[in-house]
């Protein structure tokens, strides 16, 4: 499933393709996603321009000059392919996939620019939606988001007050999107391992009694800001070597340090990586680095 970094990756990549452009044609080919696309989208979004696209948690925002702001979701199997002039131009190879069955080709963008966006999802748990700029604030899908962990108002001070005198686990916390936007079960457990702290360990141990941080809570937020940022550059080297490879490169997953190696070495102790299951979901992490 795409996390905050994917998404960001994605941004970046469609960016120069849709900033400035005008949607010259838009075509669907099944509304049925995870919320049905309505009957006036494609009529909203023809002949507008895209004055810049943002992203908010794991949401790609475009704002239009009509006033709409247009929502991207990927879901949990969503990807977007760019071409121009029908030749692919870049892409990382799991959220740009050149090798797509067409069939879940689902919308395409044809821009003013002669760029081709395709929005690609076998599982269709993604979606778009069409929401007036003056309305974000109370639109459902954004409102009870918590702060977006790679903006400046998300400091130790932030995450120590959202997470005084919870009993819940550190894992649990961090991967509430009202505490923090964005963060699912792999970045949550990669800037765990970083911060060297338990995933066990119960959330309201990053502040003391007055709810003010600890060391604890200030090498949380330098783990979860890093782990992204690496991720995100990461991102940005594999869409550089897609242009010129044949695909097989740009894997997230050969950075991770403890996400999904259960009994391999620890990258910083060489003890074993453990996985348990914490509210459904697996947890990986090493019991003597991380305390
Ligand atoms: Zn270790």
């Amino acid at each position: 499933m795409p996390e905050l970094p994917e998404v960001e990756t994605v941004r970046m990549g469609l960016a120069p393709a849709m900033e400035g452009a005008r949607f010259a044609k838009v075509e669907v080919r099944d509304r049925r996603l995870r919320w049905p696309l309505p009957k006036d989208f494609e009529k909203r979004l023809t002949g507008q321009t895209v004055e810049g696209l943002g992203r908010r948690a794991k949401y790609l925002l475009a704002d239009l000059s009509s006033g709409d702001v247009l929502l991207m979701h990927l879901g949990m199997s969503g990807s977007m392919r760019l071409r121009r002039n029908g030749q692919q131009v870049l892409g990382d190879p799991r959220y740009f996939d050149i090798a797509k069955d067409e069939k879940h080709d689902h919308v395409v963008f044809h821009m003013s620019n002669g760029a081709t966006i395709t929005f690609n999802d076998p599982r269709r748990f993604g979606s778009m939606k069409l929401v007036p700029r003056a309305k974000l604030d109370s639109e459902p899908l954004l409102r009870n988001l918590g702060p977006e962990p790679l903006g400046n108002e998300f400091d130790a001070a932030m995450l120590a007050n959202a997470c005084a005198g919870k009993k819940t686990s550190l894992k649990a916390a961090l991967s509430d999107q009202r505490v923090v936007a964005g963060l699912g079960n792999i970045y949550v457990c990669e800037a765990l391992f970083r911060a060297r702290l338990s995933p066990k360990r119960q959330a309201s141990t990053i502040a003391d009694r007055n709810g003010k941080p600890n060391e604890r809570a200030r090498a949380l937020v330098d783990a979860i800001k890093a782990t992204l940022n690496d991720a995100i550059k990461a991102g940005g080297s594999s869409l550089r070597d897609h242009r010129r490879a044949d695909g097989s490169l740009g894997d997230f997953q050969h950075n991770f340090q403890v996400y999904d190696r259960e009994g391999e070495p620890c990258p910083h102790c060489k003890g074993k990586i453990k996985r348990i299951v914490q509210t459904g979901r697996s947890t990986f992490y090493c019991p003597a680095c991380q305390k």
